[in-house]
């Protein structure tokens, strides 16, 4: 069976749930093969082998990593020459889109992102994709070379498919050039919360919220739920959260199974990183914002009044649970 190769999104072996949806969405073109790089990466075989990689092309080599995305895209284009897969498939992360983009130069193919899902149409690999922040989607094919497509997160549920893979050890490929070199990591303070891209449920504020210390309401009421606290870049430009924290076209892409906008108007590159949610609440003084075009649930007020009190309701309910 012809191989599609799953680029490993990782920190030190812990895989990202993207990896696992693209693995899973791999199972259905062919064999899964993952390419897990940097340190820990032997780490998350086990992880990769239940989601079925059928095999884990390993590379440990400090080097791939120390030139930012230079030394992956090297390594896999040698790979793809050594093995021409029927495809390639990279979380849609900026890092991974970087990847993508310049895999596709590398090895002559195409590149398609935002993939939502991939099947077998007529003997050709379809791509459908979410264009346009979401609210169009497109069915694509790549009409030369290997499909370069990168898999937009929480588009499918990943299922498990035990497998036992075999370990491929790949060295260290020759970087030459004047990359920009990593000379020093520094691990971001974790917040507890999950991760924003990842999370199935967003709490969000925006310049509404009107200040830094304000933004505890927010972050009170994702706590209640279990949630990733997100911003608009209003939000994130004023410095009341870090630019990790911006939703939206220059931000991060999510799509939760609930995304609650507090204090946000709505603005056409917000909603590019958020309006696939499965359910979006908006809170907004004004009746006229935006976002309520795209809202399943609004509620007109000020948030200040309604985020303490549905924040100390759930709270209350889940104490009676
Ligand atoms: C190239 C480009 C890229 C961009 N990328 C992004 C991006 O990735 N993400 C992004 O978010 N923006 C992005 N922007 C900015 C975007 O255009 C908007 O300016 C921004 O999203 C506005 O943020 P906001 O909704 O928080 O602020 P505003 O538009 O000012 O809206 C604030 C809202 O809060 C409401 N409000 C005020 N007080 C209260 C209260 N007490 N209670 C309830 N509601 C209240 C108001 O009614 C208003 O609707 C980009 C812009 C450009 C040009």
């Amino acid at each position: 069976m012809s191989q599609v190769l799953v680029v490993v999104d990782h920190l030190d072996g812990v895989v990202s749930r993207p990896v696992l949806e693209a693995l899973t969405a791999a199972r259905g073109l062919g064999e899964a093969v993952a390419v897990a790089v940097g340190s820990g990466s032997g780490a998350a075989v086990e992880r990769l082998g239940e989601y079925g990689a059928t095999e884990v092309v390993v590379c440990e080599d400090p080097s791939v990593t120390s030139v930012l995305v230079a030394g992956v895209v090297e390594l896999l284009a040698r790979l793809v020459g050594e093995r021409a897969p029927l495809a390639v498939l990279v979380p849609s992360t900026p890092e991974g889109k970087e990847i993508a983009g310049r895999l596709a130069v590398r090895i002559d193919g195409g590149v398609l992102t935002d993939v939502v899902e991939v099947r077998w149409d007529g003997g050709e690999l379809r791509a459908v994709q979410a264009a346009f922040g979401g609210s169009t989607m497109v069915t694509s094919r790549v009409r030369r070379g290997v499909p370069v497509l990168t898999w937009r997160p929480n588009s499918l549920a990943a299922t498990p498919a035990p497998v036992s893979p075999r370990v491929t050890e790949a060295p260290a490929p020759t970087i030459s050039g004047g990359h920009a070199r990593v000379r020093a990591t520094r691990m971001a303070a974790a917040s507890g919360r999950p991760a924003l891209t990842e999370a199935s449920v967003v709490v969000a504020g925006g310049r509404g919220v009107g200040s830094a210390e304000n933004f505890r309401l927010i972050e009170e009421l994702a706590d209640a739920l279990g949630a990733a606290v997100g911003a608009s870049r209003a939000a994130t430009d004023a410095g009341w959260l870090p630019h990790t924290a911006q939703v939206g076209q220059t931000g991060a892409t999510v799509s939760p199974d609930l995304y609650i906008a507090c204090g946000i108007s709505g603005a056409i590159q917000h909603l590019a990183g958020m309006q696939t949610a499965k359910t979006i609440v908006a809170i907004n003084k004004d009746p006229e914002a935006p976002i309520f075009q795209v809202a399943d649930f609004g509620v007109v007020g000020d948030l200040h009044t309604i985020v303490p009190q549905l924040t100390a309701e759930i709270r209350a309910r889940r104490v009676q649970e």
